[in-house]
């Protein structure tokens, strides 16, 4: 058996960043940018006013001071004279502050007879001015890789880049394997089940960015799986599902190599998910998963996950795992990396009880995977345990 680390790191080996491609900025919108991307503009692009009310000299701002208001500046329409002495004009936020002007008194603290305007209020000490590339400047730059939030879409938008260079989304072609299994919304025979795994996979790499394919369901025959796979072809990465043992009717291994994967085969030492294979087809790198429900989910969260990352560009982990305290006793774990389904709820981690491997209505509870290392010893009520999210 080989450690989980270990696993990882040979699945990581089999991709790498895939292309720089440019899409439209909202098109943007969680895909990973490839490349910094600066600013060539400022914002504001002027003094702007932070509030409506009256722009003057910051020097002639005090309680009763009277103004004759010259003019209005708008946003979208800027004064074009300038404030002298004794001088004052309209402005509202947004609007750039006139030349000659270094104050805005709000209007609340004013009151306005024709064009004579006085101070009412003693004006607080904020300005009340937005200075020109206060928020940004020309060569501002937006660092990459990250994943593109609604925040920074609004950033690139405001600092005019239209078009924004990002990685191609990984290609994942899903192919479940069994002679048990059926469409969801079909009629499974009496023994069938659904296949429940490519469904969840398939949501779990769209989130993460991919662009996965759910094949048709490969029978326990050579001839359905090779067919599949052979529908699999240009994918980045072909994830199948079960099949991936030594029962009888495991024939993931043989049609793969059979069709020339370079393939090993591994024992992991964890818990749910033993077997798993991995290697190249063609042009695609290829995980074979185990097909109980949680345990591939489990490997798409440990295993594909970061391949994912890597091919956009990322860090192959996001962020180190986080801790949080045990809000009940847990017995030792044995020889193998164990993740536990477990609720995080009030800052406290509850794992549950039931920790069967077939078991989705418990992953669906869940929240978080405990990780328990091999021959983690046992832990009391209070003990902070690391887990990711799911
Ligand atoms: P296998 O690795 O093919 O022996 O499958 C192990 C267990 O997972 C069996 O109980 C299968 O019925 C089940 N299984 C395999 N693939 C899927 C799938 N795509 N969806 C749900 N269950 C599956
Ligand atoms: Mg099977």
């Amino acid at each position: 058996m080989i450690s989980v680390s270990d696993a990882l790191n040979t699945l990581l080996d089999l991709v790498a960043p895939l292309e720089v491609e440019t899409v439209p900025l909202r098109a943007a919108a969680g895909r990973v940018l490839a490349e910094p991307v600066s600013a060539n503009r400022d914002q504001p692009p002027f003094a702007a006013s932070a509030m409506d009310g009256y722009a003057m000299k910051a020097a002639e701002v005090e309680r009763d001071a009277m103004f004759k208001v010259i003019g209005e500046s708008a946003a979208g329409h800027g004064f074009q004279g300038r404030v002298g002495p004794g001088q004052a004009v309209r402005i509202f936020t947004g609007a750039p502050v006139p030349d000659g002007a270094d104050f805005v008194v709000i209007q609340e603290d004013t009151s306005v007879t024709g064009s004579l305007l006085t101070i009412t209020d003693h004006p607080g000490p904020g300005h009340n001015i937005r200075a020109k590339g206060g928020d940004f400047q020309i060569g501002t730059t937006v660092d990459a890789p990250r994943v593109l939030t609604p925040a920074d879409i609004a950033l690139l938008a405001a600092m005019n880049i239209a078009e924004v260079p990002v990685r191609r989304k990984p290609t994942v072609a899903l192919i479940s394997t069994g002679d048990e299994l059926v469409m969801p919304g079909e009629s499974p025979g009496p023994d069938q089940i659904i296949a429940s795994n490519t469904f969840g996979l398939d949501a779990m790499l769209a989130s993460a960015g991919a662009e996965s394919r759910i094949l048709p369901i490969a029978r326990d025959t050579e001839s359905s799986l090779r067919m599949a796979l052979d529908l699999a072809q240009n994918a980045d990465l072909i994830v199948t599902i079960g099949g991936a043992s030594v029962g009888d009717h495991d024939l993931v291994a043989g049609v793969t190599e059979g069709l020339g994967m370079s393939r090993a085969f591994y024992k992991v030492a964890m818990r749910p998910g033993k077997p798993l294979m991995a290697g190249t087809l063609g042009r695609s790198a290829m995980v074979g998963l185990p097909g109980n429900p949680v345990s591939a989910m489990v490997c798409g969260h440990v295993f594909l996950l970061p391949m994912l990352r890597v091919m956009q560009g990322l860090p192959a982990m996001d962020h180190q795992p986080s801790t949080a305290n045990l809000a009940h006793e847990l017995p030792a774990n044995g020889p193998r990396t164990h993740y536990m389904r477990a609720r995080l709820s009030g800052g406290d981690l509850h794992v549950f009880d039931d920790q069967d491997s077939a078991r989705l209505t418990l992953l669906s509870e869940a929240n978080a995977l405990a990780i328990r290392p091999p021959h983690d010893p046992s832990r009391s009520k209070g003990e902070p345990l690391t887990y990711i999210v799911i």
